[in-house]
């Protein structure tokens, strides 16, 4: 599903029924078709940026150290896209959790003002 479609849209189309209640209104709010979504429905998005934190094992050279090795991943010629690779394995175990952890960087107010969650 591409949610982009739902980026601050907030007029009720026939695309927000849902089969289990055909009666022209949104299936989370109950607003009917042609209406404005109430503002705790789940429709009308907005933009967040994640960060994503993916714990995996990968083998180097017995001599290289923290420093090499980073510079390696991050700075060097290595494509970061090589990692999807090493992620697929770890999910072949069953899946993500576990090892995977997200953390909110950025909101996006849908009038436009930003939110940043910069507090640690
Ligand atoms: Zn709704």
């Amino acid at each position: 599903m591409d949610w982009t479609n739902d980026i601050n849209r907030w007029e009720v189309t026939k695309d927000d029924e849902r089969p289990a209640r055909l009666d022209g209104t949104c299936f989370y709010c109950a607003v009917p078709i042609g209406g404005r979504h109430k503002p705790d429905c789940v429709i009308p998005k907005k933009w967040v940026k994640v960060a994503v934190t993916i714990e995996i094992e990968m083998a180097y050279p017995i001599f290289q150290e923290k420093d090499s090795i980073e510079f390696h991943l991050n700075e060097s010629s290595w494509c970061a896209s090589n990692i999807m690779g090493y992620i697929e394995a770890v999910e072949q175990n069953g899946c993500l959790c576990g090892y995977a952890s997200f953390k909110v960087l950025h909101i996006e107010e849908p009038d436009g003002q930003a939110q940043s969650s910069a507090t640690n």
